[in-house]
C-alpha cells in the first residue's frame, strides 16, 4: 500500500459512514408523511446497506459467504411476509423486528464476550459495562417482543395476565440480573454467570409484557421498538462501531418519540399503560348498561340522500374500518360524493385504530388523496360547519366523555368533535364499545344516525343508494 493510502481510505470510509447516517436522517424525516413515507424508507434502506458494505470492507470481512447466504434468505423471507402480511397483522410483525433486532444484539455481545473472556488481556471496563447493557437491554426487548408476538398473534391469551407480587417479582429479577451484570464487569466471571444474567432477563421481559391488555400492545410494541434501538445503539459501543451507534440512538429516540405521541394522544401516561391496563379496566366497565337507551336507526338509502345533498362531509374513519377492510369501498363513495360536488374531508386521529399511522395506511392504501386528510388539530373546527360528520367504524375516539365528563375514564383523551356538525351518520355491527369499553352518548343524541352493519356492507349499499339519489 503506497504512504499515506491508509489514511485516504479511513477518511473515504468514514465520508461513507457519514452518508448512510445522513440518508437514515433524511428517511427518518421523510417518514413523517404519507406522501414522502416510500421515499424515506428507500432512502433508510439505502444507508443501511451502504453502511453494511463500508463496515465489511472497513472491517475486512472478505469471507462473507455466510453474510450474503443470510442476507438472501433474510431479504427473501422478509420480502414475502411484506407482500402478504394484512394491514391488522402489521403491529405483531413490528412485534416480531423488534425482537429480532434485541435477539441479534445479545447473540453479537455475546459472541463478543465469550471472544475477549478467551483471550490474554482482561476485558476493558468500557467493552465489558457495553456488553452487559445490549445484553441486558436485547434480552428483555427479545423475549418482551415473543410475547407481544404471541398476543397479538392470538397465540396467547390477549388479556392481561396478573397474579400476586407480580411487581415485586419484576423488581426482584430486574435487580438480579443487574446484581449479575455488575458482578461480571466487576470480576470478568464466566460464561455461566453471563448465562445465568440472559436468563433471568429472558424471564423479565416474558414478565414485563405479560400484564399489558391485548389493545394497548401497540404502545408497547412502541416502545420495545425503542428499546431494541437502544439495544443496538449499546451494541455499537460493543463493537466499536458509530454506524450502529447511530442507527440504534435513531430508532431508540424515534421509538421513544411515538411512545409519548401515542400515550398522549390516549392521555395515559407510560407508567400506567406499563403497569395499570386500561385494556382490563375497559372490558370490565362494559358491563351490561351499554346500548339500552334508544337510537335513531336509519337505512342506507335515508343516509345516502343526507350524503348525497350535503355541501360537506366529514369521514371519520376508525378501527372497525380496518376490520372490515373497507377502505377501497369508502373511497369509492366519496369519489362518487365529489362527483355530487360534495366536499369530503377526512378527519385522522392520531390514536384511531391500533396502531400508530392505521388509518393513514389505510386510506393511502386505498388511493385516498392526501390533501383530503386532515389531523386532530386541523379539522376540529370544521365540524361546526360541517353538514354531516361519517363515523365508520370509529368509537372511543368521538366520545364526548372524553372532552365533557370529568369521571370518565378516557376524559381528556383529544377526541374528533363529531357532535359539533349539523348531523352524525355512525356505521358500526351494533352498540357495542369499543378499546375504552365505555358506552359512547354520541350514539344516542337526536341529530345522530345508526347505521347498523358491518362497515364494508352498509357502504356499499350507500354507495348504491347514492348513485339512484
Ligand atoms: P374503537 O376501538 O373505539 O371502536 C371501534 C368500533 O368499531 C367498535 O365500537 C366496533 O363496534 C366497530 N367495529 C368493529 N368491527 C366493525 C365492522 N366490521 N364494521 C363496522 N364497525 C365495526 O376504535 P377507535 O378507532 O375509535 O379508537 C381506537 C381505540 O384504540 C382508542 O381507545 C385508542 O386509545 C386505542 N388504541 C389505539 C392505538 C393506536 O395506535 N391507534 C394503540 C392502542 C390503543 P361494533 O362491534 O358495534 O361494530
Amino acid at each position: 500500500m503506497m504512504p499515506g493510502s491508509e489514511g485516504a481510505i479511513s477518511i473515504i470510509m468514514g465520508l461513507t459512514y457519514l452518508l448512510a447516517a445522513a440518508l437514515f436522517i433524511l428517511g427518518l424525516r421523510r417518514l413523517g408523511s404519507p406522501e414522502t413515507a416510500r421515499s424515506g424508507n428507500m432512502l433508510g434502506a439505502a444507508g443501511m446497506l451502504i453502511a453494511v458494505v463500508v463496515t465489511l470492507l472497513d472491517r475486512q470481512i472478505v469471507d462473507f459467504v455466510w453474510i450474503i447466504v443470510g442476507m438472501v434468505v433474510g431479504g427473501a423471507i422478509g420480502a414475502v411476509l411484506a407482500r402478504t402480511i394484512k394491514m391488522t397483522d402489521m403491529p405483531q410483525m413490528v412485534a416480531l423486528f423488534n425482537g429480532f433486532g434485541g435477539g441479534a444484539s445479545v447473540l453479537v455481545a455475546s459472541g463478543e464476550f465469550i471472544r475477549l473472556a478467551g483471550g490474554t488481556d482482561a476485558i476493558g471496563i468500557e467493552s465489558s459495562v457495553a456488553i452487559m447493557l445490549s445484553l441486558l437491554i436485547g434480552t428483555v426487548t427479545f423475549s418482551g417482543s415473543l410475547v407481544a408476538f404471541g398476543k397479538l398473534q392470538g397465540l396467547i391469551t390477549e388479556r392481561a395476565v396478573t397474579f400476586p407480587l407480580q411487581k415485586s417479582l419484576n423488581l426482584l429479577l430486574f435487580l438480579a440480573a443487574l446484581g449479575l451484570a455488575v458482578y461480571l464487569v466487576a470480576t470478568g466471571a464466566g460464561v455461566v454467570y453471563l448465562v445465568a444474567m440472559v436468563a433471568v432477563a429472558l424471564v423479565l421481559g416474558l414478565l414485563l409484557v405479560l400484564p399489558i391488555g391485548g389493545a394497548d400492545m401497540p404502545v408497547v410494541i412502541a416502545l420495545l421498538n425503542s428499546y431494541s434501538g437502544l439495544a443496538a445503539a449499546t451494541t455499537g459501543f460493543v463493537l466499536d462501531n458509530n454506524m450502529l451507534i447511530i442507527a440504534g440512538s435513531l430508532v431508540g429516540a424515534s421509538g421513544f418519540i411515538l411512545t409519548r405521541i401515542m400515550t398522549r394522544a390516549m392521555n395515559r401516561s407510560l407508567i400506567n399503560v406499563m403497569f395499570g391496563a386500561l385494556g382490563e379496566a375497559g372490558s370490565r366497565a362494559a358491563g351490561d348498561q351499554i346500548g339500552k337507551r334508544p337510537v335513531r336507526d336509519t337505512s342506507a338509502e335515508d343516509a345516502a340522500v343526507v350524503l348525497a345533498y350535503a355541501r360537506h362531509v366529514i369521514v371519520v374513519p376508525g378501527y372497525g374500518l380496518a376490520v372490515s377492510q373497507a377502505q377501497h369501498h369508502l373511497r369509492e363513495l366519496g369519489t362518487l360524493l365529489e362527483s355530487r360536488g360534495v366536499r369530503v374531508s377526512y378527519a385522522i386521529h392520531p390514536v384511531a385504530g391500533r396502531m400508530p399511522g392505521h388509518m393513514n395506511v389505510l386510506l393511502a392504501e386505498a388511493d385516498v388523496p392526501y390533501d383530503r386528510l386532515y389531523d386532530l388539530e386541523s379539522i376540529n373546527d370544521e365540524f361546526d360547519r360541517a353538514d354531516v360528520a361519517m363515523v365508520v367504524g370509529a368509537n372511543d375516539v368521538v366520545n364526548p366523555a372524553a372532552r365533557d365528563q370529568e369521571d370518565s375514564p378516557i376524559y381528556g383523551m383529544p377526541i374528533l368533535n363529531v357532535d359539533r356538525s349539523a348531523s352524525v351518520l355512525v356505521l358500526k355491527r351494533s352498540l357495542s364499545p369499543g378499546f375504552a369499553g365505555i358506552d359512547n352518548d354520541l350514539f344516542y343524541m337526536g341529530k345522530t344516525m345508526m347505521l347498523f352493519g358491518d362497515a364494508k356492507e352498509s357502504i356499499i349499499q350507500l354507495s348504491a343508494a347514492v348513485k339512484s339519489a
